[in-house]
């Protein structure tokens, strides 16, 4: 029990869920942004450490299989003492903090301590790479329970210890977690105490990751199978008719780009939704930030032209990049949407028109060709002779926009509104990535993508290093500057959207299955 607590300290035992960084509890995910001390797991996804506070310290208090990073003893020690230096403390595990993870004895040295904690409870590896892998663990069919046995007793007992005259015939479904290096005698005891050997049986490693794997067999063959295939830890294992299942219900590791690694070159401040739309495809996505968007070198241009924004007819917008940008400058300059007043906008394609209205614009014109030359056709059925007109670009923007609204007889005032700089490297996962040829696809989705990823790794490395790599760019003027720096385009959809980016690296990868 907790009892009045000696310190400031406190301490969160998470459960970072079983590996997918989306299946950590909301409670979870708000405790990692208030601790000032993280201590992670082997097993926990360390994308989840995007949430923790930029100050915070980050501990690795890993254990990988047997060899521990750090015995239990000293991780316990290192709790209680950041807490009773008075550290908001947040202690990370894999799965649920209480199932196998030792969180119990965690939490045992917080009481002898008095250090007051809460516990988090996440989605155990069980149910999560069971449900990844398409078998439920019960099914009014089949079974009616279920028993979560663990199948490596630590390191001086073994699973001889386990009741399997009970286990093997008393619950339905047997998951058993750590069991990979014990398999043979698992399935022996299983089948010597009265389980048929034709019992299915789901090997599944790293569940609901991207590079989750799945084996199928039965008591009597899944250990052979296993070690033939070379299958290694950690994974859980599965035992009973719900197995069977998984060939009717299997929905994750079945998607289009599953298994496939995409590397997506974008600015740092873009990568996310397209991110998710090919990770939602089934794709493992390594994003690779090659554009910095930084404030142009001067804001002069840009606030002459926001103190008479009242003298324009129209306003445009080129990029999700301008808007942000814009606006950005007008709150700076404290003034808000309604500085636009009657000017009119046109946003270059939807993307642009949606985030126009998260500042509670309406964009007045969308061309139908979502790039500079679709702009300036969409104002050819307009007379825009002696109009005055806003172009806030980026500074490597084409001339395409200015030259053919002045062309046209408008009045074009074009400020550098953000400029587009390379970042300082390629991220060292990324580049492990490429040199390891696990890259199968590259995305672009401007030209300043493909011209950046080239400086940063020089051209001839560029060039070796997408040897092979299917490449997929946005539209035909990013494909004419890969195609100027060499490389080969693969896919191009007709739309400039990353939806029907993605739809067409779907389609890319299906007529190759
Ligand atoms: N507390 C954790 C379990 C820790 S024991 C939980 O609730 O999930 C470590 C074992 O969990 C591993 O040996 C493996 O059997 C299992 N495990 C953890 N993450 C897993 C994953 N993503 N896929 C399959 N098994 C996993």
């Amino acid at each position: 029990m907790q009892k009045y607590p000696q310190t400031n300290g406190f301490v969160y035992l998470i459960g970072a869920g079983p590996g997918d960084p989306g299946l950590i509890t909301v409670r979870g995910r708000e405790c990692i942004g208030r601790a000032e001390v993280i201590l992670y797991d082997y097993l926990a996804n360390e994308e989840l450490l995007r949430h923790a506070r930029q100050d915070a310290e980050l501990i690795y208090a890993g254990k990988v299989g047997g060899a521990h990073n750090r015995e239990q003893s000293q991780i316990n020690d290192l709790l209680v003492q950041k807490a009773l230096e008075g550290k908001i403390v947040a202690r990370l595990k894999g799965g649920d903090p209480f199932v196998f993870g030792r969180g119990g004895e965690e939490c045992e040295a917080l009481v002898a301590h008095q250090i007051p904690f809460e516990i988090v409870p996440g989605v155990t590896a069980g149910i999560g790479a069971a449900a990844y892998a398409g078998i439920p663990l019960t099914h009014r069919d089949f079974t009616t329970s279920v028993a979560f046995v663990t199948g490596h007793e630590g390191h001086d007992k073994d699973v001889s210890t386990i009741d399997w005259e009970r286990l093997s015939v008393g619950s339905g479904t047997i998951v058993f977690y750590m069991g990979i290096k014990n398999l043979p005698q698992i399935t022996a005891s299983l089948m010597a105490h009265g389980r048929p050997p034709e019992t299915p049986v789901a090997l599944i490693r790293w569940g609901t990751r991207p590079d989750q794997e799945v084996l199928t067999g039965t008591l009597a063959d899944i250990a052979e199978t296993a070690r033939k295939t070379g299958f290694k830890a950690p994974a859980i294992t599965v035992v009973g008719e719900v197995v069977t299942l998984r060939k009717k219900l299997r929905w994750f590791d079945n998607r289009p780009l599953f298994g496939r690694t995409i590397l997506v070159t974008r600015a740092a401040d873009q990568a996310g939704e397209f991110s998710r739309f090919l990770e939602a495809q089934g794709a493992r996505v390594l994003e690779c930030p090659t554009i910095r968007i930084a404030p142009p070198e001067s804001f002069a241009g840009l606030d002459d032209a926001i103190a008479r924004l009242a003298d324009f007819h129209w306003l445009i917008f080129s990029s999700a990049n301008a808007v942000g940008a814009f606006f950005s400058r007008l709150h700076a300059l404290e003034l808000d949407s309604r500085a636009i007043g009657p000017c009119k906008v046109c946003a270059v394609g939807p993307k642009t028109a949606e985030l126009l209205q998260h500042h509670g614009i309406r964009a007045d014109l969308i061309p139908d060709d979502y790039k500079g030359e679709g702009v300036v056709a969409a104002f050819a059925a307009r007379n825009i002779r002696g109009q005055q007109i806003l172009f806030p670009k980026g500074d490597r923007a084409r001339e395409v926009i200015p030259a053919g609204l002045a062309q046209r007889g408008a009045e074009v005032t074009a400020p550098v509104a953000y400029r587009n700089l390379a970042p300082d490297a390629v991220p060292p996962s990324v580049l492990t990535a490429l040199e390891e040829r696990r890259v199968d696809c590259v995305t672009f989705t401007a030209s300043s993508t493909a011209s950046n990823l080239a400086d940063l790794l020089g051209e001839n490395r560029f060039l070796n290093l997408l040897e092979g790599v299917t490449v997929a760019s946005i539209g035909p003027i990013t494909s004419r500057t890969c195609r100027d720096l060499g490389l080969e385009v693969h896919i191009e959809p007709r739309e400039y959207t990353l939806a029907a980016l993605t739809a067409d690296i779907v389609n890319y990868y299906r007529s190759r299955m």
